[in-house]
């Protein structure tokens, strides 16, 4: 075994150069992860859940490495967050030197350069060359929260459009944003108010009704049930994150987007998921030509340090009261250095193009599994965030058990993949952008064995 998936060893590292291969030296989960595992159940709220009960104690470049020293195919990057590789070699530096330098002293008590780095770094990176304003906080609801105060700021109006499958966070504000009810909202109740849900352009489900017309259903909805001069916002992920990866047809957004423009609407990308390098462009946005008014980014920007962002027009960012936006934490510095080197490294490394090269390799494999396996009605997605939705065959009839059932297959052959969708029915592949092809190559074997077994 090498020293790097020796638990026992006194420093235990990951990133790039730990080897990249599937290894698998016991079951799944093995004697150690088990064992932690029980400690998990007597020490951690049984709310938490965990989707692979194996303990990680290194990662890198596209493996994820055990306490019994199995090395797994990485497929979820951490629910899409290590987007540059964990523990990329830039990233550790940033973060080791901020480390030794200073942790905290609170941005709104004595500021630092790396906020403001950041800040201007997404405000010249983001869609637009409008004049920008950036506020950083520790999560994607955060940010998302924020926005909305934003944006209530700017317009004076209060109410909040959400779409259909929309996943948007587990704050109060953001479990009202969020639409599935299970395992997000059950019994958390009541919710905030003033959020208002419109239907999705979800072209496996809506019979490939066009962008425009789903729009037009969409904004009928809107005047119809909330009314224009009531809405401060209108927050739509570019391609649905926990809702199952749902690419709306193209020029869904853009109507939208010029709905809201017309009605002083503030259109907000959630881009939490699908922003920074994921989705084979900066922002996903961008594959739609959209020019939201305000973006919130948080999952891939820090390299797994907890970071969040809202970027948008100064004239709506500088709308709250001095002193309305913050937080004790928000734009840590050593989140900051992190990010700042994740965004040197998006660039240094192509991992743009790298995306798309994903994207090149996996689309026509499981378009070919497809077309060989009448349980996949559909497969999409952009760049590396692709998914699988299955079905009753000749149905659009969702089969949660069997994605349950490949997942936990997939797991067991040293493949971490996650599933998502409103019925649970979604396989979703969010590989790191710095895994190896073969590494890629093999996780698709893994998929179509597991596929084929289960026939
Ligand atoms: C994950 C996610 C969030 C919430 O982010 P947290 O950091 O978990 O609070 C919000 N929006 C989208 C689209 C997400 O994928």
């Amino acid at each position: 075994m090498t020293s790097h998936a020796d638990p026992a060893s006194a420093t235990v590292h990951g990133g790039p150069d730990l080897p990249q291969e599937r290894r698998l030296v016991t079951g799944i989960p093995g004697p150690r992860s088990v064992e932690l595992h029980q400690r998990k159940q007597q020490a951690v709220s049984s709310a938490v859940g965990t989707v692979l009960p194996v303990y990680a104690v290194a990662a890198g470049g596209g493996v994820v490495v055990d306490v019994d020293g199995n090395s797994l195919i990485d497929f979820g990057s951490g629910i899409a967050v290590t987007t540059v590789g964990n523990s990329h070699p830039g990233v550790v530096a940033a973060v080791t030197d901020q480390v030794a330098a200073f942790t905290h002293t609170c941005f709104m008590v004595t500021p630092y350069d790396g906020y403001v780095a950041v800040a201007e770094r997404l405000n010249a990176l983001t869609p637009g060359d409008h004049e920008k304003r950036t506020a950083l906080f520790n999560s994607g609801a955060e940010a998302v929260e924020n926005a909305v105060k934003i944006a209530r700021s700017h317009t004076g109006r209060q109410a909040v459009v959400v779409f259909d499958h929309a996943y948007h966070g587990r704050t109060n504000l953001t479990m009202a944003m969020t639409a599935k009810n299970m395992p997000y909202k059950h019994g958390f109740g009541p919710f905030a108010g003033e959020v208002y849900r419109a239907p999705l352009s979800y072209p496996f489900r809506d019979g490939g009704r066009d962008g425009a017309d789903a729009a037009a259903q969409a904004i009928e909805v809107i005047e119809k049930q909330v009314g224009a001069t009531n809405l401060a916002a209108v927050v739509i992920e570019p391609i649905l994150g926990e809702g199952g990866f749902v690419v709306p047809a193209s020029g869904f957004l853009a109507a939208i987007a010029a709905w809201c423009r017309a009605n002083g609407v503030v259109f907000v990308a959630d881009e939490v998921q699908t922003g920074v390098a994921r989705t084979g462009a900066l922002f996903a946005c961008e594959h739609e030509g959209v020019v939201p008014d305000l973006i919130v980014t948080a999952k891939g920007l820090a390299g797994g340090m907890p970071l969040s962002a809202v970027t948008g027009h100064a004239e709506i960012m500088d709308a709250p009261h001095t002193g309305g936006l913050g937080g004790t934490y928000g734009g840590n510095p050593v989140a900051c250095a992190a990010a700042l080197a994740v965004l040197e490294a998006v660039a240094a490394d192509g991992l743009v193009e790298r995306a798309r090269a994903i994207e090149a390799t996996m689309l026509p494999r499981l378009r070919a599994l497809q077309q060989a396996d009448p349980r996949i009605g559909d497969v999409r997605g952009r760049g590396a965030m692709i998914a699988i939705e299955l079905v009753r065959p000749g149905t659009t009839e969702p089969d949660a058990a069997l994605t349950a059932q490949l997942a936990a297959a997939a797991h067991a052959d040293g493949l971490i993949v996650l599933t998502c969708g409103t019925w649970g029915n979604v396989l979703r592949f969010l590989p790191p952008l710095a895994i190896p092809d073969h590494l890629l190559e093999e996780g698709l074997d893994v998929l179509e064995r597991i596929f084929a077994a289960s026939r």
